[in-house]
């Protein structure tokens, strides 16, 4: 049966449904993320084992990440462009020589909406990419309050669902695409785990691409604070680990019939 399928009653027993463990390695996926760094703090683990076996990995970052910084008097037009030189890089670092697009639609830090001019970008990004698997923000995770995360993650969604019927936004003249799977980080309800053992210490070299967010994001100005943050990085990822029986794990929503 379809879950999307209208008209359905509740499920009142989420914990009902049998978490999954890997999928099987797609050929091309496209990750959506708020800002510079999100996608590589969601789901950085899986995508570089899904690249060293051969996936094409592109992103898509819907802000431009100009306020990520705590200096009141930053230059924000600077900082823009080191962020998205910094994204190009972390991209590099996850995926190497099966990195594919990385795409900016650049709306302003802070003010990401998620309406139809958004929703029609997104869906032509998926639409020209054509991946397998969408991976984004889980627009629905409980007291979230950043806004632009939320936002971002309804794009994915939604993005998917403009892409994969021809009627929607059909004046983009690109061909309908319907991706196989939907995987949403920060998951409010887990129903997938990835075993990312042996690719941690990949996310956390691209993570370090992203200097510009030592200070704020990452609370890592000098080598034993950095030493700390990749102590947490990994340290979660062995806690999802441990939950689900593998060494390393990073955790999703899962949406597959799509
Ligand atoms: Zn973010």
């Amino acid at each position: 049966m379809n879950a999307n399928e209208p008209g359905q009653p509740a499920v009142h027993d989420s914990s009902a449904r049998a978490v999954t463990l890997d999928l099987q390695v797609p050929s091309s996926a496209l990750a959506i993320g708020a800002h510079p760094d999100d996608v590589e703090f969601g789901c950085g683990a899986t995508l570089a084992k899904w690249a060293a076996h051969g996936c094409v990995v592109h992103h898509l970052v819907c802000t431009d990440g100009s306020k990520g910084t705590w200096d009141p008097t930053a230059d924000t037009a600077r900082l823009a462009g080191q962020r998205r030189h910094e994204q190009r890089e972390a991209a590099r670092r996850l995926s190497g020589g099966n990195t594919g697009t990385v795409t900016f639609l650049g709306y302003v830090d802070g003010e990401l909406d998620s309406g139809l001019e958004q929703r029609r970008r997104v869906a032509e990004v998926i639409r020209t990419v054509q991946p397998d698997v969408v991976l984004g923000h889980d627009p629905w995770k409980r007291y979230r309050i950043h806004p632009d995360h939320r936002h971002a993650g309804l794009l994915a969604c939604e993005g998917v669902v403009a892409a994969r019927d021809p009627h929607f936004f059909a004046d983009l003249g690109i061909a309908h695409h319907r991706p196989a799977a939907l995987l949403l980080w920060e998951a409010d309800e887990v129903h997938h785990v990835e075993d990312v053992s042996g690719f941690v210490d990949v996310k956390v070299d691209a993570l370090h691409a992203h200097e510009s967010q030592f200070e704020s994001t990452m609370r890592a100005i000098d080598p034993e604070q950095m030493a700390a943050f990749d102590d947490r990085i990994r340290s979660r990822l062995a806690g999802h680990g441990s939950r689900y029986g593998v060494g390393a794990a990073e955790v999703f929503a899962r949406i597959d019939d799509l």
